[in-house]
């Protein structure tokens, strides 16, 4: 048995209002997202845009048709909005009001002074307008998960298509009056799409959301919230089992003195100095190398490709760089210092943790010879005299 045209109106009713909820419901469980927010409006206005047109078929009416224009291109507009937002983390409130503006004025307009032939034609072309323009925003974000977003993208165009040759249709058929809503294959066709489309977005919608939420639980467990270097753990995973050899060096920090800054200024202070020390790392780390908090005020860094002998030199610039900061605390000005620990790559591969422990040796050296120093765990490497020393 086929279905009519009515009953499949009222199944995509239906099957909006279920994705409402879901969007509405993936908001509640996670706030940070609020484009999930901006996309339930935009879909309650749509779904009240299916109802009014279920109406509209029944008994066509001016007012019942403008309201039905109103909703949707609001709601359409503000679902190209929840795209925007989705791949910029911007609300663009301006663009949706214009968007939302421009398609109500392409159709409103004459479906009031009676010439819904028009207006149908206008209204199909508005939609099919945001729609694009809703798929551009998927597709400029695919780079984040190229398959579900591209998948968005196509159901999104296709949909928009389907408006498309709703508007060809009219057009071609040329009647500036219908009286009646329109009847013909490309209605049906784009009926169809949109039921289609509206099922695979929504689907794939919480299937990106899910794996955008999995990627931030992984970085966030690598991550040191406080200064949004890696972990202990993830530098553990990325060095822990492999052999270090001549080209790879290890260096251990340890800010001095740093419990009297807490002491003394506050806790939050000595959070100000870490992160500006993280700063100092992240400043001096090229690419490939790894730079972490090890815990506390210690830190590590770990740099790869390095030369014999120079290990020891990015080691004192950062210790230099960190001693001659400012570091501001309210209105006064705080300088810290800092003592390093360098294991240089070795001929014999060592494991990372050897290699560690060797820098934490070299570090409780440059401790107890006054801090604020640079301390080399082995012979074997040149030492800038008066400024770099190897500990025994
Ligand atoms: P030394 O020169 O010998 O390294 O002395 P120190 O005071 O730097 O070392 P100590 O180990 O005695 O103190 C480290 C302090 O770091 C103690 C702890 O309260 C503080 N600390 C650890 N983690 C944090 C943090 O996340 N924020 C702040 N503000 N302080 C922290
Ligand atoms: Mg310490
Ligand atoms: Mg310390």
């Amino acid at each position: 048995m086929m279905l009519d045209y009515n009953s499949l109106l009222l199944a995509l009713g239906v099957s909006a209002t279920c994705l409402t909820l879901t969007a509405l419901g993936s908001w509640l469980a996670r706030r940070a997202e609020t484009f999930l927010l901006t996309c339930t409006v935009g879909l309650v206005l749509v779904v009240s845009g299916i109802f009014t047109y279920v109406f509209y078929v029944e008994q066509p009416g001016r007012l019942l048709g403008a309201a039905n224009f109103v909703l949707l291109h609001g709601g359409f507009a503000t679902i190209w909005g929840a795209g925007y937002q989705f791949r910029t983390n911007r609300l663009p409130l301006w663009g949706i009001v214009i968007r939302a503006f421009l398609a109500m004025a392409s159709a409103v307009p004459s479906m009031i002074v009676g010439l819904d032939g028009l207006a149908f034609m206008a209204d199909n072309l508005a939609i099919a307008f945001l729609l694009f323009a809703t798929a551009r925003q998927y597709w400029l974000g695919r780079a984040e998960a190229p398959a579900p977003l591209t998948g968005i993208t196509a159901l999104y165009t296709l949909t928009a298509i389907s408006f498309v040759l709703c508007a060809a249709v009219l057009i071609s058929d040329g009647r500036l009056v219908l009286g009646a809503a329109p009847k013909n294959w490309a209605e049906d066709l784009s009926l169809a799409m949109c039921i289609a489309g509206m099922t695979g977005i929504g689907a794939l919608s919480l299937a990106l959301h899910q794996w955008r939420l999995a990627a931030r639980h992984r970085i966030d467990a690598i991550t040191d919230p406080l200064t949004g270097l890696l972990n202990r753990r993830a530098l553990f995973d990325r060095h822990g089992t492999r052999a270090m050899g001549a080209s790879t060096a290890v260096i251990v920090f340890d800010i001095d003195h740093f419990k009297s800054v807490n002491d003394r200024y506050g806790h939050a202070a000595g959070d100000h100095v870490l992160k500006v020390f993280a700063g100092e790392l992240s400043a001096n780390c090229r690419n490939g190398d790894t730079a972490a908090r090890l815990g506390g005020e210690e830190f590590a860094l770990v740099l790869k490709e390095i030369m014999p002998g120079r290990a020891e030199l990015a080691a004192e610039r950062i210790r230099k760089a960190f001693e001659d900061r400012d570091i501001y605390i309210e209105d006064e000005v705080l300088k810290c210092t800092v003592s390093v620990g360098v294991a240089p790559g070795r001929s014999k591969p060592l494991d990372f943790d050897a290699m560690l422990n060797e820098a934490d040796k070299a570090l409780y050296v440059a401790k107890r010879g006054g801090r604020n120093r640079v301390e080399l765990a082995s012979h074997l490497h040149s030492v800038p005299a008066g400024v770099v020393r190897s500990a025994s």
